[in-house]
């Protein structure tokens, strides 16, 4: 017998298919198997086994998994063969925690198809500090809570200093140092992202680090002090570590030059607070790449908000993989794949979605709150695909070939590319 518990999932799930029990396995086997192609029959058999014993349990389940993830475990019977891992989460990887704050990170190693895209989770507490840095890719963040203060200097000298906010962005481009700095009145919590699928934050370059690693009469003739100023350096990294509030951001900009080394490159964006790129009853999205926001050069975000029931439509991004950060609500993600693949699976908050370079894929709202995630793209573009629009711009007897739609159904899809339905 099926388990109570698989039986009223499947219930809540599927309300129609209280009406397909009801029908005799003969019969609908009968119906089913009838003149169809061996996968239609593979299909088949597989809907007739989600409703008699074959789908039963009687092992071991992890319940609040198998809750969170009920399509992951039981696909649609529009599913079939394997595709490349999509699904990660944050809440599977340990945290590096120190004094002042954590973080910690999906990267290839945990999500091996994403070879295009690394994501970090972090936190700083008021005043904490992100150290002094840099590392060989852009850094992409997306501040999930709080307020905090970022430094990054060009390498002509100038400097940028900004405040950000829950809902902003920043940008690092490679190579160029910075640091980040939680602000009152509770620090910050921020999304990163980089476009190097084994980056590691772990492995960044610090100002600690390289200073512990130098001859001391080296750093001093560099630097013109003496032996004793360099004798107080920290011995061991400090990655992140507490530190008192900063000076107001005016005064702080006065106190470094001023006017004269202010960078000319803004490296902060409002996102969530910007107008939508695109919005409809379904909901919204914000793009935001180079041709907004021109420091964008490598990652290319959308922010959707799906209102429940409603759907990212399908769609794929011609030139990259996409990269996703799931931050609230609930969804559930098809991505076809050829030959003869798809795969669904379920997100939560706090969950990474991966799709691979031109795979197809649409995004639903299963939840009964607002579905909220970021795509990104690593490319300087958000480039992407629509299916509506593709198929109300070839010609209607074209279509009718393909799927039997005659021209008046034809007009009732969509002609334009809404993103959000
Ligand atoms: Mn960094
Ligand atoms: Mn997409």
């Amino acid at each position: 017998m099926m388990s109570d518990h698989t039986k009223e999932r499947s219930m809540m799930e599927h309300p129609s298919r209280r009406s397909f029990l009801g029908m005799s396995s003969v019969a609908l086997a009968t119906a089913a198997l009838v003149g169809l192609t061996a996968n239609a029959q593979e299909k088949a058999s597989t809907q007739k086994a989600e409703h008699d014993h074959s789908s039963s349990d009687p092992g071991q389940e992890n319940k609040p998994l198998l809750a969170e993830n009920p399509n992951s475990n039981n696909p649609p019977p529009t599913d079939h063969g394997d595709v490349v891992p999509l699904w990660y989460s944050f809440d599977l990887v340990k945290k590096r925690v120190e004094e002042g704050g954590w973080t910690h990170e999906v990267t290839q190693r945990e999500l091996p198809s994403s070879k295009d895209i690394a994501g970090v989770n972090m936190r700083l507490t008021a005043g904490s500090y992100r150290e002094m840095h840099w590392h060989t890719a852009d850094e992409w963040a997306y501040v999930l809570y709080g307020n905090a203060r970022v430094t990054v200097m060009n390498p002509d000298g100038t400097m940028f200093i900004g405040d950000v906010s829950e809902g902003d962005l920043w940008i690092f481009p490679a190579g160029f140092p910075h640091s980040i700095q939680g602000l009152a009145p509770d620090g910050t919590e921020f999304l990163l992202v980089f476009p190097q699928g084994m980056f590691s934050e772990d492995g960044t370059m610090l100002l600690s680090e390289w200073m512990a690693h130098t001859p001391p009469e080296v750093l001093a003739k560099n630097m013109g002090v003496d032996q004793n100023t360099i004798a107080q350096f920290p011995t061991e990294a400090l990655y992140i570590f507490p530190g008192d509030l900063p000076n107001s951001l005016q005064q702080d900009k006065a106190e470094i030059g001023g006017e004269q080394v202010a960078s000319k490159y803004q490296y902060t964006f409002h996102m969530k607070s910007m107008e939508p790129t695109r919005s409809s009853t379904g909901g919204e999205v914000r793009i935001v790449d180079s041709s907004n926001f021109p420091v964008s050069k490598h990652i290319a975000a959308g922010l959707v908000t799906l209102k429940p029931g409603g759907l990212r439509e399908l769609h794929w991004h011609p030139h990259s993989s996409e990269w996703q950060f799931y931050i609230a609500g609930k969804g559930r993600m098809t991505v076809f794949f050829p030959v003869d693949n798809a795969r669904t699976v379920d997100f939560n908050a706090n969950d990474i979605g991966y799709v691979p370079s031109n795979a197809p894929h649409y995004i639903e709202n299963t939840g009964d709150t607002d579905l909220v995630f970021l795509e990104t793209l690593a490319s300087d573009q958000f480039l992407d695909v629509s299916l509506n629009q593709w198929l109300r711009r070839v010609p209607s007897e074209m279509l009718k070939a393909h799927l039997k739609i005659d021209r008046a159904t034809a007009m009732k899809i969509p002609a334009d590319k809404l993103i959000v339905i």
